[in-house]
């Protein structure tokens, strides 16, 4: 099957996938992570890594993992929408006060996960390359278009916003040309990228629980939420745990946990985990 604007390295192997996203070197780090941890939790659903060009020696890892991978470029959008979402730009309109992106973060990339909607699936889970899958998350392909869970680190006001970390999506190249129509509009500033775009396009987007996506903040910042137990996906949002970083004391029971599913030795059962005090 041809994919107009990718190029696949083998035919799907299912007709559903989970997908991630990966730009360059340190994000093909994340998802090797992530990949090894949704083979753990056991699925029989395709792995689909959408890369941008990477260099052969970073896809290698995600290949081994059993990875589909496919070639895309980043979103055929306007210089003006360029420039308004660059880097420094979006920093300096849109400062994020609540952490660190890190240096290897370029705003303008995120967009490119729009391009799973091209994807010969039927249903597809999309996941960032900064999350690991501790408990089998097959069932939200049952799940309709659109749903991912609120966007929960700090206090209840965050429930007004969505995640756009975990989400489940129907691809279609009509979605796909629907969304680029809407993106790209003269004087358009999405200042959360991928993130405020996805909230718009889905209004009614429907909830998951806070658990199908755990940010890594609510470790210290409401830590009365977390509970192990119930914890499906753990997502490493603002600082990356393969980053030296200034939150890291903080959250070192997390990045130690990140760090044994990027190496090849067993993993625990995070259900038995410690929950903060
Ligand atoms: N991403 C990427 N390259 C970039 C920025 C983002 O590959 O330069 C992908 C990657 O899958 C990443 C996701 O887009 O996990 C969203 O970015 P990030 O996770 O850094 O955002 P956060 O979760 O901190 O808001
Ligand atoms: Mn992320």
């Amino acid at each position: 099957m041809t994919l107009p604007g990718l190029q696949s390295d083998r035919p799907a192997g299912s007709d559903r996938a989970f997908v991630t996203l990966v730009t360059n070197a340190d994000y093909a780090l994340g998802a090797r992570a992530l990949l090894r941890s949704i083979v753990l939790s056991g699925t029989d659903a395709d792995l689909c890594v959408l890369h941008t060009g990477v260099a052969a020696a970073h896809l290698a890892p995600l290949a081994a993992l059993g990875a589909r991978l496919v070639r895309c470029e980043l979103l055929p959008t306007s210089p003006a929408f360029n420039a308004a979402h660059a880097r420094d730009a979006l920093h300096g309109r849109a400062a994020f006060t609540k952490g660190e992106k890190p240096p290897f973060h370029t705003p303008l990339d995120n967009f490119a996960k729009l391009r799973l909607w091209q994807l010969d699936y039927a249903r597809v889970v999309f996941v960032d390359a900064d999350a690991l899958v501790l408990q089998n998350v097959d069932k939200l392909f049952d799940y309709p278009e659109f749903c991912a869970a609120p966007n929960v680190y700090e206090s209840l006001a965050d429930f007004h916003r969505m995640n756009s970390g975990v989400f489940t999506a129907r691809p279609s190249q009509a979605t796909y040309r629907d969304m680029l129509a809407r993106l790209d509009v003269p004087e358009v500033f999405w200042r959360r990228t991928d993130q405020s775009f996805l909230q718009e396009y889905f209004p009614d987007w429907h909830g998951l629980p806070v658990f199908c996506n755990m940010l890594q903040y609510v470790w210290f910042a409401m830590p009365q939420l977390w509970r192990w137990r119930d914890i499906r996906i753990l997502h490493f949002q603002y600082e990356k745990p393969w980053q030296d970083h200034a939150k890291a004391d903080r959250l070192r029971p997390l990045i130690e946990l990140w760090r044994v599913y990027a190496g090849d030795g067993p993993v625990p059962d995070s259900r038995d985990l410690p929950d903060p005090a």
